[in-house]
């Protein structure tokens, strides 16, 4: 076979083959798009890079068409098993966390035998189509056969970049990571040399007591009852003995995804500078180990030892103590926390503590128990208990009784992630000492205008919902830091994520005069904030972050969310 080769249309049925089995993605895609001009744009490009790969099927000189197959198919591998075993699309953000995470390839593949063998065979597909030898001649000039692939990866990396990484959804998988990887080395090679900077500011005192920063995920401040009247329930609206409880209210967040706003909380980045801040100076664990804290990292949402969110092995060095729950199920996980913080909280060593939870990103079917469906009708349960988060949408419709289902799902599991957590951990923890941030890394889209689409968050034209989150100090009655109560009222409904950088720094006893000249205000200055968001946080290529502005007049409510628990309520007790 190798030798005579194989007649048409084998070496294309092969190639197709490979990629029918991504077509969930592509179906995807287009289903999004809707018929638009950019379904057009997409079409084209999907067609283009599709006919590259055939093309490249047609290479003469086996050692050339053997390389090509080869490195196709490793990549449209890599793209592959990673949207089977995620449910995720591969993002060039994803892509970098992939590369720096490659040493857990071995676990993946351990856990995730199943779709990695799809995986396998739908690259083994594609290799076969492309590197045996074809008998078919269709007549090409020698020249277009050889650089069709080349041409197709320079088209896709060029349009990547020029969109910040996005885009490639539902294109072919062959050719995705091979574009990223172009992308991420440019930028390696073009960007500024600098290593990490080290803490050049010195404490002016040390921090007597714990602090936390607890970072909640897809919570929209806007559904919880702290700043709502039919918010969920959050545990933080109680009065509870011993605690201050000093409510922002609704506050902007860094950007309207999680990587973006995560990074930037750990790193301090600011509206005008963060690229360069994200990626030059110190992370808050390095100023907390100065200010003389031990540094602990909960991790609700990722297990086995994987990082996300851009934390790189480098950064993770700098935590002390690095907390995943391994064995416990997804729904539980947010309580595992409460409980491992008040572990943490009880020890006599002043600690700084950062808390990424499980909170209420998609899929929320199943992420609080039955006893806390307090909002029906849900949607359905039972299929989601092992998912954390995952961008796939399959089992969603989308339709407006979709969301009604969704909404109350949504808040069952506030109900459940932040109202039981807070109770739990108020419960449990002696916080006297302790100076807890809450907050959550984005706000959510959950379409109480009617607006069409399945997706909550990450949108590069996102509704003021996606940008706005809860933003609570909570602190111990011995933990006198700082003057929380002097502006609280006039920077209610003003504050955003940039100032919790700087807060918690003056918390650990930096002067606040030299940490407003490198990260801006803290909290308890009189806001300045510009309360908008960054829909377009990976701005690169001299692109401008998109900066949206909030209006909290316009945020949207969901009446019928309220009405169908009204309902619920009267038919239980019926
Ligand atoms: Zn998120």
């Amino acid at each position: 076979l190798l030798k005579t080769g194989v007649r048409a249309p084998i070496k294309e049925g092969l190639i197709l083959l490979s990629i029918a089995g991504g077509g969930e993605a592509v179906a995807e895609r287009v289903s999004s798009l809707g018929p638009s001009t950019p379904l057009l744009f997409y079409l084209v490009l999907f067609s283009g890079l599709l006919a590259c790969l055939l093309i490249a099927a047609q290479v003469r000189a086996a050692a050339l068409r053997w390389s090509y197959a080869s490195l196709l198919a490793v990549s449209a591998f890599l793209l592959d098993s990673y949207e089977r075993i995620t449910g995720d699309h591969l993002t060039y953000d994803a892509f970098i966390n992939m590369v720096n995470s490659a040493g857990f390839a071995g676990d993946a593949l351990r856990q995730h035998g199943e779709p990695i063998a799809w995986s396998l065979l739908i690259s083994l597909l594609l290799f076969l189509g492309i590197a045996l030898k074809p008998r078919t001649e269709w007549g090409l000039p020698a020249l277009l056969r050889v650089s069709a692939p080349l041409a197709g990866l320079a088209t896709l990396s060029l349009i990547l970049f020029a969109r910040d990484g996005e885009g490639a959804r539902g294109l072919p998988a062959a050719f995705t990571p091979l574009a990223y990887s172009i992308i991420l080395a440019y930028e390696n090679q073009s960007g500024p040399a600098v290593g990490r900077r080290d803490v050049t500011l010195r404490p002016a005192s040390s921090p007597r007591g714990d602090i936390v920063l607890i970072v909640d995920e897809s919570v929209g401040g806007h559904y919880l009852d702290i700043n709502s009247p039919t918010g969920a329930r959050s545990g933080l609206a109680v009065r509870r003995p011993g605690i201050a409880i000093h409510n922002y209210g609704h506050a902007a967040s860094i950007t309207n995804c999680s990587v973006g706003t995560n990074v930037t909380l750990r790193y301090g980045g600011t509206r005008a500078d963060y690229h360069r801040i994200n990626g030059s100076m110190p992370s808050i664990w390095r100023y907390a180990k100065k200010a003389g804290l031990r540094t602990v990292y909960i991790d609700g949402q990722r297990t086995g030892g994987q990082r996300h969110n851009l934390m790189t092995a480098e950064e993770l060095r700098d935590v002390d103590l690095f907390v995943q729950f391994d064995t416990v199920a997804v729904r539980d996980r947010d309580i595992a926390a409460a409980d491992k913080l008040a572990e943490i909280l009880g020890n006599r060593t002043a600690e700084f503590v950062l808390v990424n939870k499980v909170g209420a990103h998609f899929p929320v079917h199943d992420k609080y128990p039955d006893e806390y469906m307090r909002y029906r009708p849900v949607l359905p349960r039972g299929r989601y208990t092992a998912i954390s988060d995952t961008g796939s949408r399959a089992g969603f419709g989308g339709a407006q009784e979709d969301w009604l289902r969704y909404r109350n799902a949504y808040r069952n599991t506030l109900g459940w992630n932040v109202g039981a957590f807070f109770d739990r951990l108020f419960e449990r923890a002696s916080l006297s000492g302790a100076t807890l941030i809450y907050t959550s890394d984005h706000g959510q889209d959950l379409h109480e205008r009617g607006n069409p689409g399945r997706s909550t968050h990450c949108s590069s034209d996102p509704v003021i919902e996606e940008g706005i989150v809860p933003l609570v100090v909570v602190e111990g009655a011995e933990a006198r830091t700082l003057d929380w109560g002097q502006h609280l009222a006039a920077n209610r409904n003003r504050q955003s994520h940039y100032a919790v950088f700087p807060t918690l720094l003056e918390i650990m006893g930096y002067r606040r005069e030299d940490v407003r000249a490198l990260y801006g205000p803290s909290l308890v200055e009189p806001s300045q904030d510009d309360f908008t968001f960054n829909a377009r946080f990976n701005a690169r290529l001299g692109k401008k972050p998109v900066w949206i502005p909030i209006d909290i007049r316009k945020i949207a409510v969901a009446p019928e969310s309220r009405a169908s628990a009204e309902r619920s309520r009267s038919s239980d007790g019926s």
